[in-house]
C-alpha cells in the first residue's frame, strides 16, 4: 500500500513508498542525501520530483539534500553506483523509470545478481493515461479476421497496471491470455517460454523499441502487435521485424573479408560482459581473425569515428545488444551483436536460428 509519499506529475504516478520504507528501516541518521537519476523522458521532471521529496521527507523529520544526475540513464543496467562516492555519506540512489536489473551487475571485475549497495531504490513511475476502451476496440478489431485467440502480453514497466487490466478484460471476452510479463529491450525470456502456447504477442509500451526486440527474439516467427498507450494505436509490426532481420542477414553476408575485429566492452555495471567477449574472441581466433578489446561507457558513431578505418573491418558490441541494431545498424562498417557474430564466425547463419538478445 502507498504510504502517502506519492507524486503525480505529467500523468505519471511516482510512488516513493519503497524509499520511505527503506529509510525507516535503514537510517537512524536523519540527515540524508538523495541522488536522482532517470531515463531521457523523465530527466526534465527531476527538479520537481526532488522538490517534492525534500518536502515529503522533511514532514517525516528528515533533513534532505537532493542531487540530480543530468545524463539520462538507459536502464537498470546503467545504475550510477560509482557516482555515489562523489556525493558523500548516507546517500541513497533513487533510480526512476526502471525495476531492478535481471542480469548481473559488475563492480569492476566482480559481477553478481543484484547491487551490492543496499541504498538503491527503484521507482518505476506508472503511466496513468491510456484509453483502455479504445485500445480494446482496436485489439478486437485487429484480431477478428485473424486466427488469434491465445495471447501473450508484455509491457514496459510504466504500463504494468494497464497491461493487467487489458489482460483481464480480454480474458472475459474469450481470449486465452497465457502470460502477462514485463520486458526490457534486452529481456523477453518470460514471454518466449510461452511461444508454443500463443498465437500472437502484444507489447504494451510507447514506440517500437520493445515490440521490435520481441520480434527479433522470436526471429519473426509470430505476430507481434504493439499496443501504444500514448496514441491508443494497435499495430502489427511483423513487416518492420522482417525488414530489420533482412538487414541483419545482409550484414552477415558482407563479412567475408573481415580480418580485424573490434570487440566493444561496456563499462556500465550491467553492460560489462567479459565472458561474452572471451567467447567471441575464441571463435575469431579459430578463424585467424585478430581481435582488440575496446572499452566505452557510452558508445556512439562519433566514438567509433575516432578509430583509424584501416585498423578494424567490423565491430562486435558486447555491452547493450540494442546498440548494434538500433543505434549503429547503418554505421558504415558492420557492427554486430555477439549472437550475430557467433552465426558468422561459426559459418552457421543458415543452420542456426537468429538469436536475440545477447
Ligand atoms: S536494452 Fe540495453 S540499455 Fe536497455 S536494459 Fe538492456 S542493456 Fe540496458
Amino acid at each position: 500500500m502507498p504510504d502517502g509519499c506519492s507524486y503525480v506529475l505529467d500523468s505519471y504516478l511516482f510512488d516513493f513508498t519503497p524509499l520511505t520504507r527503506k529509510l525507516s528501516k535503514a537510517s537512524k541518521n536523519k540527515e540524508i542525501k538523495l541522488y536522482l537519476e532517470a531515463p531521457q523522458g523523465f530527466v526534465r521532471l527531476l527538479r520537481r520530483i526532488s522538490g517534492f521529496l525534500e518536502e515529503c521527507l522533511a514532514s517525516r523529520g528528515y533533513r534532505v539534500s537532493t542531487h540530480v544526475k543530468l545524463e539520462p540513464s538507459f536502464g537498470a543496467c546503467s545504475l550510477s553506483i560509482d557516482d555515489l562516492r562523489y556525493i558523500g555519506e548516507n546517500v541513497f540512489l533513487i533510480h526512476i523509470g526502471h525495476e531492478p536489473y535481471v542480469y548481473p551487475l559488475c563492480d569492476g571485475r566482480l559481477c553478481m545478481y543484484g547491487a551490492r549497495n543496499g541504498n538503491i531504490v527503484f521507482i518505476p513511475g506508472e503511466y496513468l493515461g491510456g484509453d483502455t476502451e479504445k485500445l480494446l476496440l482496436n485489439i478486437v478489431e485487429f484480431t477478428k479476421d485473424k486466427d488469434v485467440k491465445r495471447l501473450g502480453l508484455g509491457y514496459s514497466v510504466q504500463h504494468k497496471s494497464l497491461a493487467h487490466k487489458l489482460a483481464t478484460i480480454l480474458s472475459q471476452q474469450g481470449y486465452e491470455v497465457k502470460i502477462v510479463a514485463p520486458v526490457l529491450g534486452c529481456y523477453y525470456y518470460n514471454l518466449l517460454k510461452q511461444r508454443e502456447l500463443v498465437d500472437a504477442y502484444m507489447i504494451v509500451a510507447g514506440g517500437y523499441f520493445h515490440a521490435l526486440g520481441l520480434g527479433l527474439a522470436l526471429g519473426g516467427s509470430k505476430i507481434v502487435m504493439r499496443v501504444d498507450p500514448y496514441t491508443n494505436r494497435v499495430e502489427d509490426i511483423s513487416r518492420d521485424i522482417v525488414r530489420v532481420l533482412s538487414k541483419r542477414y545482409w550484414l552477415l553476408a558482407s563479412l567475408d573479408n573481415v580480418r580485424n575485429l573490434g570487440i566493444i566492452m561496456g563499462l556500465l555495471p550491467g553492460q560489462y560482459r567479459p565472458w561474452i567477449a572471451s567467447f567471441i574472441e575464441s571463435l575469431a581466433q579459430r578463424r585467424g581473425i585478430k581481435t582488440q578489446r575496446l572499452y566505452a561507457r557510452y558508445l556512439s558513431r562519433e566514438i567509433l569515428d575516432n578509430l583509424s578505418p584501416d585498423d578494424y573491418d567490423a565491430y562486435v558490441v558486447t555491452s547493450c545488444p540494442r546498440l548494434a541494431i538500433d543505434d549503429l545498424g547503418d554505421y558504415w562498417k558492420p557492427v554486430l551483436t555477439p549472437a550475430e557474430a557467433r552465426l558468422w564466425l561459426m559459418s552457421a547463419k543458415y543452420e542456426l536460428d537468429y538469436t536475440f538478445p545477447w
